[in-house]
């Protein structure tokens, strides 16, 4: 079996066939800390993702991996209060039965102009510490990792099945037009002291987010389509700490640390199918937009059944 890609789509399924005897060798062209996983904030919330059947599902299994991730310290996942903030009324989320501990925020619950939205229990994974604990596991289950560029299935076995985990780099390999950058930046400053995750996708101008990872915060985030500058942008950090400051004041105060720019893999929905290509099987599983982590358990799973379906 081969796996290309070494983002968090391509170590999880590695390690979910891994783990259920299969062998499994990863083929990248970059390794953590070289990915876009690496750069993802990264907590669990179906952000630019489709809700979709199958999202949910996703969603819903990778949530109870992570929670019991929770119990193993080297793998760097934490559980949070999260705060979804909203200045008016919210509908109950499309994604309400995944989380434990959902409950309408009320009053002065939330931050202050914020009196409505949700709160719930949410997976913040540290990815410094996550890609390197997977990279582990698979390689405690007999996986084999090597840095490798594929820009044809037709260069690889025939005998083996491939598993595509190539993110924005299935734009090329399948030539897949459907697949985009999605631009976002972020901001990384000391933590003032924020324990909760605090979240504002509803007040106008995208998502705002602030995620504690012990001695910093990350701060989000901008979401530009086709747009592939890996530049930071000072306006753009200035807007983050504005949006993010009116969550709690102390964050547009915080020192900052850095800023740091990555390309979500957008697409109108994740492409995890199994596809006959010439001689090769492939079984996709890409273009999880903002969602990477967040589906990550879910979709290897589906992998694994795919592969067993007859
Ligand atoms: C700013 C930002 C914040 C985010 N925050 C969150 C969040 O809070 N929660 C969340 O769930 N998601 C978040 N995301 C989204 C998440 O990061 C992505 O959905 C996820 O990283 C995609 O993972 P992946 O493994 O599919 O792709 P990647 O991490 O991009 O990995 C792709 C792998 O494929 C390899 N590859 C590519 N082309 C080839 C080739 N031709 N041959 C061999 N190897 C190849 C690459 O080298 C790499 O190893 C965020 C993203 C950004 C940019």
């Amino acid at each position: 079996m081969i796996v290309l890609g070494a983002g968090v789509s391509g170590l999880t399924t590695a390690v979910t066939l891994a783990e259920t005897g299969h062998a499994v060798q990863v083929l990248a062209a970059s390794l953590p800390p070289d990915t876009t996983s690496n750069v993802a904030a990264a907590f669990w919330y179906p952000y630019r993702t489709r809700p979709s059947d199958r999202s949910t599902r996703w969603a819903v299994r990778s949530y109870a991996a992570f929670a019991e991730l929770c119990d193993e310290p080297a793998a760097g996942v934490s559980m949070r209060r999260a705060f979804d903030c909203a200045r008016t009324p919210l509908g109950r989320p499309w994604w309400a039965d995944a989380v434990q501990g959902l409950e309408r925020i009320r009053g002065t619950q939330g931050p202050d102009g914020f009196g409505h939205g949700w709160r719930f229990d949410a997976p913040v994974i540290d990815t410094r510490t996550y890609l390197p604990y997977l990279l582990d596991r698979l390689s405690a289950a007999g996986g084999r990792v090597e840095l490798a560029t594929i820009e044809d299935f037709t260069v690889l076995p025939t005998r083996e099945t491939i598993i595509n985990c190539c993110g924005l780099g299935a734009r090329l390999l399948c030539d897949d037009r459907a697949l985009h950058p999605i631009r976002g930046q972020l901001l990384h400053v000391e933590n003032p002291g924020l324990e909760h995750v605090l979240l504002d996708e509803h007040d106008g101008g995208g998502i705002a987010y602030a995620v504690p990872r012990g001695d910093h915060v990350v701060l989000g985030g901008t979401a530009t389509e086709h747009d592939d500058d890996l530049e930071p942008r000072p306006d753009d950090a200035d807007t983050i700490a504005a949006r993010c400051g009116a969550l709690d004041p102390r964050l547009a105060r915080a020192p900052r640390i850095r800023d740091v720019v990555g390309l979500r893999p957008g697409r109108h929905d994740v492409r995890l199918q199994r596809e006959q290509v010439g001689e090769h099987t492939v079984i996709h599983n890409y273009g999880h937009g903002g969602a990477g982590v967040t589906l990550s358990w879910g979709c290897a799973r589906d992998v694994l059944a795919l592969l067993d379906a007859p």
